[in-house]
């Protein structure tokens, strides 16, 4: 017997609630569960849970299924790597975009690379790329959009990617009916065990080349540089981040994943720490003594800060929201003045006159 909870009631919605709601509690839940913030046991599986509750009622049609007729109407047509494949889009909305934390990554982590579903046949993966770049601070403030060329297999011209000699095309393969995979089934009483397993003849692929391309020897690809623009979100530290899915190929596998590492060039005026940043301004012993409006420089800009009078060596001055976006929430760190105050080393005759003068009047 299935113990499967109703998809509504999973997300705590009503049966009539609106696609736009529905998105909206997913991601709320989502957020909340989500693996790598949730570290209770439980949040992994309920994770899972929510998310396949989502990719059923965030498709029109696979809702109506589900509103007929129940789980029934869902699990009897498809698996459930069809069910979250097909919702790709609609969770890419929600998780889509750049550090690790993307669709085909938080599948990864609750199926297994590669294996949605749990079927339990990995299917091949490509290699991963690495690709290292140095960023200003002033690029951790704004985000900065990078255009690379990075080597990596690309189509081969001659055949375009297909593998077959130009003019010949690939023949559906009559084992598996194209499908890749053959299925079997056993039955015991009530139950019937499927049991999927890759296609020998095809190797998985439904298909057969007849007469390989003489240039890439039938895999379709050759070494060539693939062009590719991102965005590095503000807020990043000297670090690794992962682009999924943009590594190398294989031959109806997954994608390797391309490796950014990121290198944040030290400042020469400021210094970081976190979404901190930290500045020293040196200013005259006659300036701390009497006070005065100094110019300092931010990140963007240069701000005016008054110097109060009778400061001491070492005072911080806080410039409140001027440090570095935080990358998980909103608003940004702060910039910490440290007034540096200047001895002077080398005075003339005239100061040397005045200062022995100043000293007989404290005490
Ligand atoms: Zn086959
Ligand atoms: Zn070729």
């Amino acid at each position: 017997m299935s113990t499967k909870r109703d998809y509504y009631e999973v997300l705590g919605v009503q049966k009539n609630t609106s696609q736009d709601e529905i998105k909206a509690q997913y991601r709320k839940l989502a957020l909340k569960f989500h693996p790598d913030r949730n570290k209770s046991p439980d949040a992994g599986e309920h994770f899972k849970e929510i998310s396949e509750a989502y990719a059923i009622l965030s498709d029109t049609e696979k809702r109506k299924l589900y509103d007929t007729h129940g789980h029934a109407g869902v699990d009897g047509r498809y698996s459930s790597e069809d069910i979250f494949r097909g919702a790709r889009v609609n969770f890419e909305d929600i998780f889509g975009g750049f550090g690790g934390s993307g669709f085909d990554s938080i599948f990864e982590s609750l199926f297994g690379r590669g294996g949605f579903g749990g079927g339990g046949f990995g299917r091949e993966r490509g290699a991963d790329l690495v690709y290292d770049t140095t960023i200003t601070l002033e690029d951790v403030l704004k985000g900065k959009r990078e255009e690379i060329d990075i080597r990596k297999d690309i189509d081969c011209e001659n055949c375009k990617g297909s593998g077959c000699t130009p003019g010949t095309s690939m023949r559906t393969c009559t084992v598996c009916n194209g499908h890749g995979q053959v299925r079997s089934s056993r039955s015991t009483g009530f139950s019937t065990f499927v049991t999927v397993h890759p296609c020998n003849t095809c190797r998985g692929q439904g298909k057969i080349i007849e007469r390989p391309c003489s240039k890439c020897k039938g895999t379709g690809k050759q070494k060539g540089t693939k062009h590719l623009s991102f965005d590095i979100p503000p807020g990043v530290d000297t670090g690794e981040y992962t682009i999924r899915g943009e590594g190398e190929s294989v031959p109806n596998g997954v994608n390797g994943d391309l490796i950014v590492r990121i290198r944040v060039k030290p400042h020469e005026k400021f210094k970081r720490d976190g979404t901190d940043i930290f500045y020293d301004q040196n200013i005259s012993m006659i300036d701390a003594t009497l006070g005065k409006t100094i110019m300092v420089p931010t990140l963007e800009d240069i701000e005016k800060i008054s110097v109060e009078a009778g400061s001491q060596p070492n005072t911080i001055i806080k410039l409140k929201g001027k440090g570095l976006p935080h990358q998980n929430s909103r608003g940004r760190g702060d910039q910490y003045i440290r007034l540096v105050v200047n001895i002077p080393t080398k005075i003339d005759k005239q100061q040397k006159k005045i200062l022995e003068e100043l000293r007989d009047t404290f005490d």
